[in-house]
């Protein structure tokens, strides 16, 4: 006879684990940097930066208007011939200090960004932040071997790049696109996103620390409107854009003719694909942070999780299951798994295009768990029974919202994977490593992950086909874009 279950079921409750902000450095008010300070708008605006979990500011911001524009790109061209004379060891000097000093103030810039943006600060320290510097720490190391990284032919910095990067990933999109600009000898003015200017400013408090020559860097706080100004002004050489494709389009249309090289980093719908033959509990973890991570404002998220028919059951089961595990609340609890949705206009996107979904006939489940009273919030979410031609299935919700579809063969599966406007990424689950490289090889996709979801280096290149843009940051390949090649 079996010996009787004795085992009990062991309920596991959290304590609260808040990451202090006392540490924290941050001004009330911030100025425009341009010129290697922080200076008032000339004819631009004052703004606060919102805390998306409480609806309080954090700081004051200056937002920039054309004047400020002008002088931002008049500065960043009077010191580019300057820094592309520097010999690319000294260059490289000057982007390890900075590397550097994003790891001393490391825990410092978690905890802003996850104030800023709301996403949990384990991922904001485990994540944003390392990866930052390691950006850094790897274009610092290029800066005097560039045309090592061209195949050998002669490179040159193309001069002033304008530069404009989202809300879902502040320090890191700003580190994306300044280490390479800077390493190849461009000077830079950045644009960060509305919503989320503070850890970019941050980073200019440390160009000032790294003492890196005034002009080299400006960051020019505003909104879409300060965006679209700094792409049709006159005096820049390089545009580089990271966020969605209507936007990626528009500027695509405003630089035809000029001769301004344009790398866009956009939108995506990426395929996660489970075969039958994955380990489906390490599946499970995949599709989790495939989806769930930074609440889905991830723009290669798995936002599409393709499931062999005869493990969907199996997989929707364990998925549900883990997803009533997951914790959301403050981003600033070191427990905290899913965090704040990063503005009032992104949660009203995810709400319309997850009511679409129920309207046009998918099965909707979405996690019970206690929303916090203030702030902007949004359940882990799973959607069955969805066809290829919702929209829930075609457009990038950028939330915390799964859309489960299914398949039978390894060629549905490609097809159906490739079914999409977009080519950011896509996930292949499988034991069998002759079928995931035959599946990576037929997917339209930038970035193939085998076994694992969201990992990112910095010398591995991302970026991606069709409407997802072109163009690629990191790596050797992330060099290119900010070099004339001879
Ligand atoms: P946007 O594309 O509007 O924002 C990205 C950046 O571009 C921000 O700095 C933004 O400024 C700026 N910007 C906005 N309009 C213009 C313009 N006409 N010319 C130049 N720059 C401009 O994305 P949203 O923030 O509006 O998000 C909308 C949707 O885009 C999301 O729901 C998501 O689907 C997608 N998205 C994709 C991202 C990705 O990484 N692929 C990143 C962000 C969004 P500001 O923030 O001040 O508006």
């Amino acid at each position: 006879m079996a010996p009787a279950d004795t085992r009990t079921r062991i309920v596991w409750d959290y304590a609260p684990a808040p990451e202090s902000a006392d540490h924290v450095r941050l001004r009330s008010r911030y100025g425009l940097f341009i010129d290697g300070d922080f200076r008032d708008p000339v004819d631009g605006v004052r703004v606060d930066s919102i805390n998306p979990a409480t609806e309080e500011p954090v700081a004051e911001v200056a937002q920039a208007g054309e004047a400020d524009l002008r002088a931002a790109i008049g500065a960043a061209r009077e010191a580019q011939p300057r820094w592309a004379a520097l010999d690319g060891l000294e260059r490289g000097k000057y982007l390890f200090r900075i590397a550097r000093l994003i790891q001393e103030r490391a825990r410092e810039l978690a905890v802003v960004e996850s104030m800023d943006g709301g996403k949990p600060v384990r991922e904001s320290r485990d994540v944003d932040v390392p990866l930052a510097a390691a950006h850094f720490f790897h274009y610092a190391g290029w800066a005097d071997k560039l045309s090592f990284g061209v195949g050998g032919r002669p490179a040159t910095p193309l001069g002033v790049a304008a530069q404009i990067v989202p809300w879902n990933f502040p320090l890191l999109m700003a580190a994306w696109k300044l280490a390479p600009a800077l390493a190849c000898g461009n000077t830079a003015v950045l644009k960060p996103a509305e919503t989320t200017p503070l850890t970019a400013l941050l980073l200019a408090e440390l160009c000032q620390e790294a003492e890196l020559p005034a002009g080299v860097v400006q960051i020019v706080p505003g909104d879409g409107s300060v965006g679209a100004a700094l792409v049709r002004r006159p005096g820049i050489d390089k545009v580089a854009f990271t966020g969605s494709t209507v936007v990626g389009k528009d500027i695509q249309a405003a630089l035809a003719g000029r001769g301004v090289p344009l790398t866009l980093e956009l939108g995506g719908k990426s395929a996660n694909i489970v075969f039958e033959d994955a380990a489906l509990d390490q599946a499970v973890e995949g599709i989790v942070n495939g989806i769930f991570f930074n609440q889905g404002h991830v723009c290669c998220a798995g936002s599409r999780l393709l499931v062999q028919e005869s493990v969907a059951d199996t997989v929707i089961t364990k998925l549900w299951e883990r997803m009533g595990r997951l914790r959301l609340g403050d981003p600033l609890d070191k427990n905290t798994d899913v965090g704040a949705i990063n503005s009032a206009e992104q949660l009203a996107r995810i709400r319309a295009l997850v009511a679409a979904g129920e309207e046009e006939g998918a099965s909707r489940r979405s996690v019970a768990c206690e929303l916090p009273d203030r702030g902007w919030w949004f359940e882990p979410t799973l959607f069955t029974e969805v066809a290829p031609a919702h929209r829930i299935a075609v457009e990038e919700i950028f939330g915390p919202v799964a859309s489960v579809l299914t398949f039978r063969t390894q060629a549905e599966a490609i097809e159906k994977a490739n079914n999409s406007t977009y080519g950011l990424a896509a996930g292949i689950w499988t034991d069998k490593g002759a079928k995931a490289f035959e599946v990576a090889s037929a997917l339209q996709a930038g970035v193939v992950w085998q076994n694992t979801y969201n990992h990112f280096d910095s010398s591995a290149a991302f970026g991606g086909y069709k409407e997802s843009g072109f163009g690629r940051e990191g790596g050797p390949a992330g060099l290119r874009p900010y070099l004339r090649v001879g």
